[in-house]
């Protein structure tokens, strides 16, 4: 061994210090490791963003203290909502038995809380730490080349979010393909809790997540949040970049016109922006899964395409993926071998996990809607407004004359063929998910 490996040695680096990252790294330091948390960032958190909503379970499987972390607020009421040009339908779940299963955090507080319990755990945390390259020797991972020193390790994970460059280097990912990730930007707009509260029907210190389709995200892939914090309110958009790109439309012209939809335009009244972000989303699902361990490595989190994006799911996956991680290199350690031998069982663990039986639960179901965004995510939420327009109205027309044109309408501004091409799309992905 040179000399400079045995003074720049630890057990396990762990690239990035995300929710994937951190997590491996407690979890490799609970274990008795001398792990080393290297991060671009000056803290945890500073580059981070996303929608706001982390899940109860992983984030109490990590950090069982996880309610002393700067919580926003717990989520009461989740809504869905669907648009028309100027008409919304909202459908809102309210369970008080499950108020703790999910909470809104900023990621510039929550990552760096997370990251101080690693630090009293034990792991080494090293910030503005830039990693330029992996290193290795003899086609097994050892270490990494940073813009300040070289350190070395017997298992690196690597936890460096959706672009991944380090994966990419190795083999283990190919480039990022615009149908596998969605863009998402988002806006935070200060609003005093009391409006919030007011607005979303809340009691206080409880929040709301929101999600969104139709309206002016018509005719692609996309949807659109609202998550309340405790003063600001997070509004945004995700949306195919392969549609953003076909269809020639900026993002950030997405969410303006979401936020002008009289919907969300009354939730955010007279409120002011103070952040605006953006930021890729992995979407490729089960499909698109690149190969999870080589001889000294394991990719967790964004780094490996884990996010379930139709129950807006990203930091669970990520937490838990980090965890399965560390434990693998635990018991890389027990055994003494860090070869792919050992480490392809980090596989078998997020097979047996929620984490791949989910993504594989829905492999065909964004491939399906692809094709039929016309007509799930556009024709049938203006449709649903359509018909609760009619239906609330009492305007002295007989309801029958109504309803018997709402469901010529239906018929004549929709082809047989495309009807039925939507029910065998409706049909695949039914049965898609139930097998
Ligand atoms: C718009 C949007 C909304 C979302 N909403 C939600 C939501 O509400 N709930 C949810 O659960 N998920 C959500 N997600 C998904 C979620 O944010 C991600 O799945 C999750 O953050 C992944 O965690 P990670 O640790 O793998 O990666 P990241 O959080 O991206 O962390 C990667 C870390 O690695 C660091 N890094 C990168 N490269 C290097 C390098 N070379 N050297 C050192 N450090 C490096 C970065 O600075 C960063 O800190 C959303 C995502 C987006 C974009």
């Amino acid at each position: 061994m040179s000399e400079e490996i045995s003074q720049n040695k630890v057990d396990i680096i762990v690239v990035g210090a995300g929710p994937a990252g951190v997590s491996a790294a407690i979890t490799a330091a609970r274990g008795g490791k001398k792990v080393v948390l290297v991060e671009r960032a000056p803290f945890a958190g500073a580059k981070n963003m996303y929608g706001g909503v982390i899940y109860t379970h992983a984030a109490q499987e990590i950090f069982p203290n996880y309610k002393e972390a700067p919580i926003e607020r717990y989520i009461s009421a989740h809504s869905y909502v669907l648009l028309s040009e100027n008409d919304s339908t909202q459908i809102t779940y309210k369970n008080s038995l499950h108020k703790d299963n999910a909470f809104v955090a900023i990621r510039a507080k929550w990552d760096k809380w997370c990251v101080e319990q690693a630090v009293k755990e034990g792991v080494y945390f090293a910030p503005d730490t830039l990693v330029k390259e992996l290193i290795v020797k003899d086609g097994k991972v050892c270490g990494i080349t940073t813009d300040v020193e070289d350190f070395y390790a017997d298992v690196v994970i690597i936890a460096d979010g959706v672009n991944s460059l380090l994966a990419r280097q190795i083999g283990l990912r190919e480039d990022i393909k615009p149908k596998n990730v969605a863009l998402g930007v988002k806006e935070v707009i200060k609003l005093s809790p009391e409006v919030i509260e007011k607005r979303f029907a809340l009691k206080e210190g409880t929040g709301c997540a929101m999600e969104i389709v139709g309206g002016p995200l018509k005719n692609m892939l996309a949807m659109g949040i609202v998550y309340t914090n405790q003063d600001s309110v997070a509004v945004g958009i995700g949306a195919s970049l392969e549609d953003l790109k076909a269809q020639k439309i900026k993002p950030y012209e997405l969410l303006d016109s979401l936020k002008q939809h009289p919907f969300v335009a009354e939730i955010i009244e007279d409120g002011e922006i103070v952040e605006y972000s953006a930021h890729l989303i992995p979407e490729g699902g089960y499909n698109a899964l690149p190969k999870l361990y080589t001889d000294g490595a394991l990719v967790v989190g964004d780094a490996a395409g884990l996010v379930n994006n139709i129950h807006f799911e990203g930091t669970n996956l990520a937490m838990i993926s980090g965890k399965l991680a560390a434990q693998t290199a635990l018991e890389a350690f027990e055994c003494g071998d860090f070869s792919s031998n050992t480490l392809c069982l980090y596989k078998k663990k997020l097979e047996n996990s929620f984490i791949l039986k989910d993504l594989k639960t829905y492999k065909d179901v964004v491939h399906t809607l692809y094709g039929r965004t016309g007509s799930f995510l556009t024709y049938y939420p203006d449709k649903v407004n359509e018909f609760f327009n009619i239906f609330t109205a009492a305007d002295g027309q007989p309801k029958k004359e109504k309803f018997r044109q709402f469901t010529k309408h239906f018929f004549t501004k929709r082809s047989l063929s495309e009807l039925f091409k939507d029910v065998i799309a409706g049909i695949k992905i039914v049965f898609g998910i139930l097998k």
